[in-house]
């Protein structure tokens, strides 16, 4: 089957180190609540059916999608206090619920939910997902084990923390391989989100694989709903442009994100902003 996967970061009022990691590079990914509202907007005017979530992304094929459609998803990475705060409010007051992924070393610490929140969004109706534990940067160059061992730590902590099986993730920094999924899959988890920008859903060792469209800071506001209601070119094109970074990330180093810049401006739905 396929789904457009929205990935989201956190969303912020007065200052965007209110939730979340506070570098200048996670604040990138951060939007202001007025860009955040923009961009859901923008999904509503154009789709009448509510987003998907992971329980239901593998029972369905192409042809039992709502509307006759490719179904949406509405994700939100790091487990910043701002998913209590604004994101599910939001979400539901258009009767939509989300998956928020949690960073479980963070729990409880400054600008991130604790577990009394987590509780609430789980008992809202959200999905609450491992993140990994403490976050690793290059999770996808981590050791095998290490990867084991993020993700079953974290497992662990979210289904002590809400009484009940997780099994769904995100992976940081989103770049996947197929070590990255086996490490997934010893640990317990079925349904694996990337970064990778494609609408394809496949099973590979054990998980289920769902790519992501990420939305950042100074994206024009209505590219959710471009890409919710896209023709399929235009996402093509970008997931041409995240295999070119895939590429030259390892080699350039810190120069990385200048280049990355240079590719985000040199996006057609950047021009169009
Ligand atoms: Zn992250």
């Amino acid at each position: 089957m396929r789904a457009i996967s929205l990935l989201f970061h956190d969303v912020w009022q007065d200052h965007a180190d209110e939730s979340g990691f506070t570098s200048e590079a996670a604040n990138r990914y951060k939007l202001t609540c007025a860009d955040f509202d923009a961009q859901l907007a923008g999904v509503t005017d154009v789709r009448s059916d509510a987003p998907l979530l992971a329980s239901a992304i593998t029972r369905l094929d192409d042809e039992a999608a709502p509307s006759g459609r490719v179904p949406f998803l509405v994700t939100v990475d790091d487990g910043g206090v701002s998913y209590w705060t604004s994101i599910a409010e939001r979400l539901e007051r258009r009767d939509w619920r989300g998956h928020c992924f949690v960073s479980t070393d963070f729990i409880g610490r400054r600008g991130f939910l604790d577990r009394e929140q987590i509780r609430g969004l789980a008992a809202r109706g959200h999905v609450i997902g491992s993140h990994s534990a403490s976050h690793p940067t290059r999770f996808h160059t981590l050791p095998f084990d290490r990867m084991v061992a993020e993700r079953s730590r974290s497992r662990l902590v979210l289904e002590d923390t809400l009484g009940c099986g997780v099994d769904v993730a995100s992976v940081p920094g989103g770049f996947y391989s197929p070590r990255v999924a086996r490490a997934a899959y010893e640990a317990g988890i079925r349904v694996l989100f990337t970064s990778e920008p494609v609408t394809r859903v496949e099973a590979q060792d054990g998980c289920v694989i769902v790519g992501r469209f990420t939305l950042r800071r100074g994206d024009p506001r209505d590219r959710a709903q471009r890409l919710v209601s896209a023709p399929g070119w235009t996402r093509s094109l970008e997931w041409a442009t995240w295999n070119a970074k895939a590429l030259v990330k390892p080699l350039l180093g810190p120069s990385y994100i200048r280049v990355a810049d240079w590719l985000m401006a040199a996006r057609p739905s950047s021009r169009a902003s």
